[in-house]
């Protein structure tokens, strides 16, 4: 097979990787693993993350996790939502985007020890990896991402 023609998308439920024809995803149909049958892009949308699923959702993903905690009445932080889906968009199947509400979750954002908001956490099985605080350019969040994404 052509790779060239192919993406390689790790299964967010199971960690399979699945080798996925571009043409397939340009033509939006959705993939599904093949080992589990998990939608591999799941829509391609930032993932709600809260202090019960955390475990769930952080701790055992088998991709990063860039978690944006954030809360309603900040207004940096709704600037930078349209932001994290574009990157949830185009990271499907490399990094799980997450947004955690501070005020509804205070035992995550007390973890983490975080301070001020908007802060991106990179997490990998949970463990913080890097740190981006305040409105940072798209380019930027993607540039930390990406040295995530080629440490592994
Ligand atoms: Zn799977």
């Amino acid at each position: 097979m052509n790779t060239s023609d192919t993406q390689l998308i790790r299964c967010p439920a199971c960690g399979a990787n699945n080798r996925v024809p571009r043409e397939k995803i340009a033509q939006g149909r959705e993939p599904v693993c093949g080992r589990c049958k998990t939608p591999l892009l799941a829509g391609g949308k930032p993932l709600i993350v809260t202090d019960a699923t955390f475990a769930t959702e952080v701790e055992r993903s088998p991709l990063p996790v860039l978690l944006d905690l954030w809360a309603p009445w900040c207004g940096p932080c709704l600037m930078l939502a349209p932001v994290l889906e574009q990157l949830a968009a185009e990271l499907a199947g490399r990094v799980r985007v997450g947004k955690l509400n501070i005020d509804e979750n205070p035992l995550t954002a007390g973890r983490f020890n975080v301070r001020s908001i908007p802060t991106l956490l990179v997490l990998k099985a949970g463990q913080e990896v890097d740190r981006i605080v305040g409105v940072q350019p798209k380019m930027e969040i993607a540039r930390r991402l990406q040295r995530v994404m080629s440490g592994e």
